[in-house]
This record gives structure tokens, C-alpha cells and sequence, in this order.
């Protein structure tokens, strides 16, 4: 089996039954399951949602045919501090009792390619939003201290550090300023102690924010291609190739609605040959060696074909027969470019 490295899933703030270590009912990413689909390694976001009641305001149609979800407000410090310092305590937990591994160096993503099928998977942890980081970045310490090795300065949603990317249909990334003086200090500082930036939920211009200071290759964990579906979210021929140039690479993300033209939400009519196509048209435009896998499981609609987590050899059988990538180019794409990037931002 191949073994597979996926940039971003929400499996640690998933709140339906059962556990992660021995297996939940329903969503899509479990260890037990994670063993059956060959998923070795990935990142683990924390999240603080905007809303303890729903996820986020339902969707607005324009007149105009634009569909646009309401850009959540700002959440405060403390209340995401408070989200952060227990989420991770789940995976510190699974940690301490041996099921998984926290990424803190480079050889602990090798030893957990390298290792017995059934040992402990490692996971990355990953700040998707930086809010419960205050403004004088202090509390960075302590998060590398417990494992941090990633971040998203922003969700799509705004902060001290950067506006995020709302969710509109059909869009430029355009849509909203970048970082701001503080997440400049951010991106400094994450740079010196071996924190990895994600941009995918910045709008373009934080994106052109991030790649003007060449702190490292630039990874977007979890998007697609705008060209195949023009939301904001995804990223634009000119995103790509300077994620080409940088060394970085595009983590393919599986949520139907990023994937398909239409932007509609639906995992019965979204099939996973699409997944391929974004991966296909990334690599076709600046190399296979900036394609990897970005999920999103948990935290979106994926495709039924897939399913969840232990549907991923069906997916990289896909990249070798519909996508025509060479067996050495689909592991490349499930853990090799993945292992490169991480190598680049750790210290
Ligand atoms: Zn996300």
C-alpha cells in the first residue's frame, strides 16, 4: 500500500460519536481507518469555529448570479486560546498513550513512512487561524514547544494578522487586503523558529504578502485550481506558478464544491476523477513535484466515490489511470513533495 501524507484535515474538532483512536461513527477520518486507506502522516488542524450554534451564516444568492457566504466577524484572543489549548490536548493525549505521534522534526514524518504498517501514525499540528497567538507572538513559544510546526495566519474571516479569503462564487481571490504590520511580524517570526505558513485560506493579496518575503517554499494545505472552478478559494494560474517558482506546492483539496465548476456542495454528483483534474492541471502547469494531497476531511463535503479516509487507494489508482502519473509520480504526490516542503520550513 502507498503511503499517504494529507496536508489538512478537522478530525480533531470533529464532535460526532465515538473516538479517534478506536474509531467514530461516520465522518471521515479515524486511526483505524486511517490504516486501512495507507494514511501515515498528515496535519491536524485546530480550529476555533466563529459560532458555537453552526458552522458559519447560511449562503446569499445575488441577482447577479454571484453566490457569497457573509465573511464571519472576528473571534477574540482568549476564546480561541481557550479552543487551541484543548484541542490539541486531544492529540498530545493520543500522544502520550502511544497512538500517534506529534511531528516535531523531519525524521519523525520519515520514521513514520519507513516504519511497520500498524505503527502510530504522525500528525502535524496546524493553527488554521492565528488568533490565539497575541500580538507580541509570545505565546509562539510555547505552542512550538507542544508541537507546532504550521499556520494559517488567517481563516476566512479577519484578524490581527491578515483578512482571510470569504467564500464567493464566482470570484477572483481578489477580494480583500493581506497582511497586516503585525502579520508580517508573524510570518518573521514563524520563519525563524520553524513554523510552516499556509496560505489557503488568504485572500490573493495576503498571498502576494506572504511570497514577496521569500521566508520559505509557499504551501497552500488545502485549495484547488481556479481555472477549473473560479471560487475564491482556489488559486489562480499566477498563484500557481509562483508557488512553482518558490519550491512550494498546492495540497489538492477534496471539498466538492471547490473541486466542481459549479461550486455545488453535493458528494453524490461530484466524482473523484475531478480530484485528479485539479491535481492534473497543477502539474501540467508547474510540475508534479508541487502536487500533494490536502483533504480537508472533516471539514467539508468530499466526494462519495472516495467516501472518507480509507477510500484513498481508490484515489491514487485514479491518479495513475485517469490521471496518467507514473507509479514513482503518485508517490511523490502522496508523501515525497509533502516531506520536501515540511523539510524546507523546520528548523
Ligand atoms: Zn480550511
Amino acid at each position: 500500500m502507498i503511503p499517504v501524507f494529507d496536508g489538512h484535515n478537522d478530525a480533531l474538532i470533529a464532535e460526532d460519536h465515538g473516538s479517534l483512536a478506536s474509531g467514530r461513527h461516520g465522518g471521515h477520518l479515524d486511526l483505524p481507518r486511517m490504516r486501512t486507506g495507507g494514511m501515515r502522516g498528515g496535519i491536524f488542524a485546530v480550529f476555533t469555529r466563529t459560532y458555537d450554534d453552526r458552522s458559519r451564516a447560511p449562503a446569499v444568492d445575488r441577482d447577479d448570479g454571484v453566490r457569497t457566504f457573509p465573511l464571519d466577524p472576528e473571534i477574540s484572543s482568549e476564546r480561541a486560546a481557550l479552543v487551541c489549548t484543548t484541542v490539541a490536548g486531544r492529540l498530545l493525549a493520543l500522544e502520550r498513550t502511544g497512538r500517534m505521534h506529534v511531528a516535531r522534526a523531519i525524521a519523525d514524518i520519515d520514521n513514520a513512512r519507513e516504519g511497520p504498517s500498524d505503527a502510530p501514525p504522525v500528525a502535524v499540528l496546524h493553527f488554521e487561524g492565528a488568533e490565539a497567538v497575541g500580538p507580541d507572538l509570545a505565546a509562539l513559544e510555547t505552542w512550538y514547544a507542544a508541537g507546532l510546526r504550521s499556520i494559517g495566519p488567517a481563516w476566512s474571516r479577519p484578524n490581527r494578522f491578515a483578512h482571510g479569503v470569504p467564500f464567493i462564487y464566482p470570484s477572483s481571490p481578489d477580494v480583500g487586503p493581506g497582511l497586516t504590520p503585525q502579520g508580517f511580524a508573524l510570518l518573521r517570526r514563524c520563519a525563524e523558529l520553524g513554523i510552516l505558513i499556509d496560505v489557503s485560506h488568504l485572500t490573493e493579496a495576503g498571498f502576494w504578502d506572504v511570497a514577496s518575503r521569500d521566508a520559505g517554499p509557499i504551501v497552500a494545505s488545502h485549495s484547488g485550481a481556479h481555472a477549473i472552478s473560479p471560487c475564491s478559494r482556489n488559486l489562480t494560474d499566477q498563484q500557481l506558478d509562483a508557488i512553482g517558482r518558490s519550491g512550494g506546492l498546492v495540497g489538492i483539496v477534496f471539498a466538492c464544491g471547490f473541486l466542481r465548476p459549479d461550486f455545488v456542495d453535493s458528494p453524490q454528483t461530484t466524482p473523484l476523477e475531478l480530484i485528479v483534474r485539479h491535481a492534473s492541471h497543477v502539474a501540467d502547469r508547474i510540475g508534479v513535484e508541487h502536487v500533494g494531497l490536502g483533504s480537508d476531511f472533516d471539514g467539508a463535503y468530499i466526494p462519495s466515490e472516495l467516501g472518507d479516509v480509507a477510500g484513498l487507494p481508490r484515489l491514487l489508482n485514479a491518479l495513475r489511470d485517469t490521471g496518467g502519473f507514473t507509479p514513482a509520480e503518485v508517490e511523490a504526490i502522496a508523501w515525497h513533495n509533502w516531506r520536501r516542503v515540511l523539510d524546507a520550513w523546520w528548523r
